[in-house]
């Protein structure tokens, strides 16, 4: 009983820590209301007028012990940690390290260890670093990199206002050949400038 009053708190904490970067974030009845960063990614809405409070269709709600998010436009659903974790790596690391000092982590919670979060947000972080390094660099499969890069790295900058452009809208199936010889040289980056990983804001919970 005492554990799930305390994991709500702490949702609720680290939710107020990124209501101001959602847009149109209100507090309702029983749910907090804002813009939809899954599917609502403009300002404006497809027929290209403003959206309004009232158009904002995503939802947290509070099921008694958890806060759950519900877009009631596109129908994604995701945990709290999930929720962060798209949007939030920082926070979402910030929020499990917490837990975890509390051994409210793991099996039987709705969060993952924080070793297991670290390992998640660190693959993502160097596969971004990755598709900068590649950038530079110049090769066949650089403007496929380049676009994976481009996607990570708008999620970690918690971009959910404004109109996006993609670089690229429509990519090009790759044989498993191209596939392999990206990631090869993603690898080969990587290691090469291991240093960077420095800048991860996983690595302090990484063990090496
Ligand atoms: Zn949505």
């Amino acid at each position: 009983m005492t554990s799930s009053l305390s994991i709500s708190s702490i949702e609720e904490k680290y939710l107020n820590q990124v209501s101001g970067l959602l847009p149109h974030f209100s507090r309702q009845l029983n749910a907090y209301r804002f813009q939809c960063p899954y599917c609502q990614l403009s300002s404006k809405n497809h027929r290209g007028r403003t959206v309004t409070p009232s158009g904002c269709k995503g939802f947290f709600y509070s099921n008694g012990n958890a806060l759950n998010f519900k877009c009631h436009r596109c129908g994604t659903g995701k945990q709290f940690h999930n929720f962060l974790e798209d949007h939030f790596p920082s926070v979402f690391l910030e929020y499990v390290a917490e837990r975890d000092g509390l051994g409210l982590t793991g099996k039987g919670t709705n969060a993952p260890t924080l070793s297991n979060a670290a390992q998640r947000v660190s693959g993502r972080v160097t596969a971004a670093f990755a598709g900068e390094l590649v950038e530079s660099g110049s090769g066949i499969e650089k403007t496929d990199c380049k676009a994976a890069g481009d996607s990570a790295a708008t999620s970690q900058n918690q971009v959910i206002s404004g109109p996006i452009q993609p670089a690229i809208t429509k990519l090009p199936r790759l044989t498993p050949q191209q596939q392999a010889g990206c990631s090869a040289r993603l690898a080969h980056k990587v290691k090469q400038h291991q240093k960077l990983r420095q800048r991860d804001p996983a690595a302090p919970y990484l063990q090496d």
